[in-house]
């Protein structure tokens, strides 16, 4: 057999790069694919802020000691599919969020009536491309049954289907949004429909604070199960429900403190 030096060459020059590019490869999957699968949210880089402190994180609030914590980033536990049996599907992250997995809402095993109060940290991914309703969008339903919507609005002039809105029910007051990919707040003031004898009396009412501005104070809900709801008897306690709306929206940090039963 003739020997080839150029022939041979080639061959290892081919190898190395073979080699060069599995490495490349290998690294993109040990290093690069994990960080991208936690965050898909993206720079923000590109986007105007009407003020610097718009694409800062709210600070993590402490539960208070008296407080039921049913989410603190470690687990699903307190958590289970709409249908109340099934375990919860959404993926939790290393930074101590959820994340919204498509295959429906999540619901908190423990069920709320009366007079509470309701904390809940998100934050919605940057998707530029995406548009009104479809970008980031989620929801907190408090009793499974009225929506404070999550969605990306920051910037626009507030709809009754826009980020902090009672869904279908009542406008926020103000748009104290967020910069997308910047964690945010809802405190929500809830108190339960009176009834009597079973039949509802007087409807609920929520004061909610987003980001720590007031958006919404002592609005009647005058919907007893606002769009994709749980629904259900409106004279009996209902779950905390995460909207599943098809967008990587995240949850961290989320309890609940019963005022009055
Ligand atoms: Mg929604």
């Amino acid at each position: 057999m003739l020997f080839d030096s150029k022939q041979t060459k080639r061959r290892t020059d081919f190898d190395k790069e073979t080699s060069m590019r599995a490495a490349t490869l290998l690294a993109f999957m040990f290093i690069a694919a994990p960080v991208l699968a936690q965050d898909p949210y993206g720079s923000i880089a590109d986007l105007k802020l009407a003020k610097p402190e718009d694409g800062k994180d709210m600070p993590r609030v402490t539960p208070p000691s008296r407080a039921v914590v049913l989410f603190d980033g470690k687990s699903l536990d307190g958590w289970t599919k709409r249908d109340g049996k099934t375990a919860a599907h959404w993926k939790l992250m290393d930074n101590g969020a959820v994340q919204v997995v498509r295959g429906g809402d999540i619901i908190s095993k423990q069920k709320f009536g009366g007079t509470f109060k309701l904390h809940v940290e998100f934050r919605v991914p940057y998707e530029p491309k995406g548009k009104d309703q479809g970008r980031g969008n989620s929801g907190v339903y408090v009793q499974g049954r009225y929506e404070v919507q999550v969605l990306d609005s920051y910037g626009l002039k507030s709809g009754i289907n826009d980020c902090g809105a009672i869904y279908g029910v009542a406008v926020p007051t103000v748009n104290a949004c967020k910069a997308p990919t910047a964690w945010q707040t809802y405190d929500i003031d809830f108190q339960a429909p009176t009834c009597e004898n079973g039949k509802k009396k007087a409807p609920a009412v929520m004061t909610v604070y987003h980001n720590g501005v007031k958006i919404h104070d002592n609005v009647k809900i005058t919907s007893d199960n606002t769009t994709s709801g749980a629904g259900g008897d409106v004279c009996q306690p209902g779950p905390i429900l995460l909207q599943d709306h098809g967008n990587p929206v995240q949850y961290r940090n989320i309890w609940v403190v019963q005022v009055k039963e």
